[in-house]
């Protein structure tokens, strides 16, 4: 007997060429975040994924499932021999297993193959049967029943499994949708921007702005660790690290301090636009949300976005700061993201930022700068981590 984890997936409106190319991007997906469990085995078949376990646990494995985009749900089977006693046995123990223990089931079976002796309405009595009489409390239900188990007679065995699985977390497979560069900060609403992101098939890299001195290695580590916690979801990010002091200390002394933030993000935007097309990324994707802070006003996002033509992605945009922190709850960034450590923005945080600055008062004013030099500056001083989703083993092994 087969322990098993039948794996879901598809979009609705996926055709031709685009489903294929869906279909081997999450086998790989799949395959690369198993990779920490060794023996397990991805194959495709029938338009979805199975996973033999091979002896690795059954819980860990549907966690990690649960992490890659593109999965619509993930259920505990089983395969056996296409035989009736082998089958019986596999549905009683499969049905045991269900936690918490379901009160009503129903039996759903196919026969794929027409030269097995009992047709799909005798298996589902059969199987419907021998389950009753060998446990307790459990009634059928064919309507709503909390547990559909689900019989395939194929050539090459049958399959059981629960049909009443765990939900994986849907979207697209990452990768599929090209790549993105993400303005991350240590913030709680940048990691969750990647993550929807990432939930559209974007393929992820990330930019982070630092002032050092006046923010500290800590603040950095910060945004490190909040990045290898998207590894999760992402697998490999490449984080861009810029340094903005230099920026900002010119921007104190030639303009205005009610202009301080908006300036400031118009070199961050200029700079990140640089960073993705130098990596092949089409898009950039901030955390922004629309009438949260300052620099969130319509009029602002106007005068920052006027620097780059490049689309710029805010799937935050029609979020509740609520519902924000619930993503950042469930994705695993929150405990880090309210960690009290500096920002670069908030380091050089007027007292007065105008609410709704003008697009030419920012180009004029910014005009005092040579803006050329400071980006270049700044793209040369940046520097690369590569995050991986195996770091902690990395750090492990190289005690050695
Ligand atoms: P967050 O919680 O993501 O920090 P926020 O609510 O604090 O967002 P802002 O500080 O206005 O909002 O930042 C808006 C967006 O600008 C952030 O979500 C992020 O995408 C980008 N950003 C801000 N600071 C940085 C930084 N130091 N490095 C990279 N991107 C940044
Ligand atoms: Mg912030």
């Amino acid at each position: 007997m087969n322990d098993l984890i039948l794996v879901r997936y598809g979009e609705l409106a996926l055709k031709g060429k685009n489903r294929s190319e869906f279909e081997n991007r999450l086998v790989r997906n799949i395959r690369e975040k198993l990779k920490p469990f060794p023996g397990v085995r991805v194959t495709k078949t029938y338009g979805r994924v199975f996973v033999e376990l091979n002896g690795q646990p059954m819980d860990d494995v549907t966690q990690a499932l649960t992490e890659v985009f593109g999965v619509i749900d993930i259920s505990p089977a089983r395969r056996v021999e296409s035989d009736i006693n082998r089958i019986r046995e596999a549905a009683l123990q499969l049905v045991q297993e269900v936690h918490p223990r379901p009160r009503t089931f129903k039996v759903i079976a196919k026969r794929a193959r027409k030269d097995f002796p009992h047709t799909s309405q005798e298996l589902n009595h059969l199987l419907g049967s021998h389950i009753l009489k060998n446990t307790e409390g459990l009634q059928v239900d064919v309507h709503h029943p909390e547990l559909a188990l689900r019989v395939e007679v194929r050539q090459e065995g049958t399959y059981l499994y629960n049909g009443s699985g765990l939900p994986g977390p849907g979207g697209l497979p990452v990768g599929s949708s090209g790549r993105v560069m993400l303005m991350l900060s240590g913030g709680i609403d940048s990691p969750v921007a990647a993550y929807l992101a990432l939930k559209r098939g974007a393929a992820l890299e990330a930019v982070h702005f630092h002032s050092y001195p006046f923010t500290s290695e800590r603040a950095r580590k910060k945004v490190e660790d909040l990045g290898q916690i998207l590894t999760r979801y992402a697998g490999k990010i490449k984080l861009h690290v810029v340094p903005l002091t230099e920026i900002q200390t010119q921007i104190r002394e030639q303009c205005p301090s009610s202009y301080m933030i908006t300036i400031m993000r118009r070199f961050m935007m200029r700079i990140t636009e640089k960073l993705a097309r130098k990596n092949g990324a089409l898009a950039m994707v901030t955390g922004e949300s629309l009438g949260q802070v300052a620099s969130q006003t319509l009029e602002s996002m106007n005068a920052i976005n006027d620097v780059t033509r490049m689309p710029v992605l805010r799937p935050l945009v029609g979020m509740d700061k609520q519902e924000i922190m619930e993503v950042s709850r469930k994705i695993g960034t929150y405990e880090t993201s309210i960690l009290p450590y500096e920002d670069c923005c908030t380091v050089f945080q007027p007292k007065n930022p105008v609410t709704r600055p003008g697009v030419e008062r920012a180009r004029e004013l910014e005009a005092r700068l040579d803006v050329e030099k400071l980006v270049t500056a700044a793209v040369e001083g940046t520097e690369r981590v590569e995050l991986t989703p195996d770091r902690q083993e990395e750090e492990f092994s190289s005690l050695f």
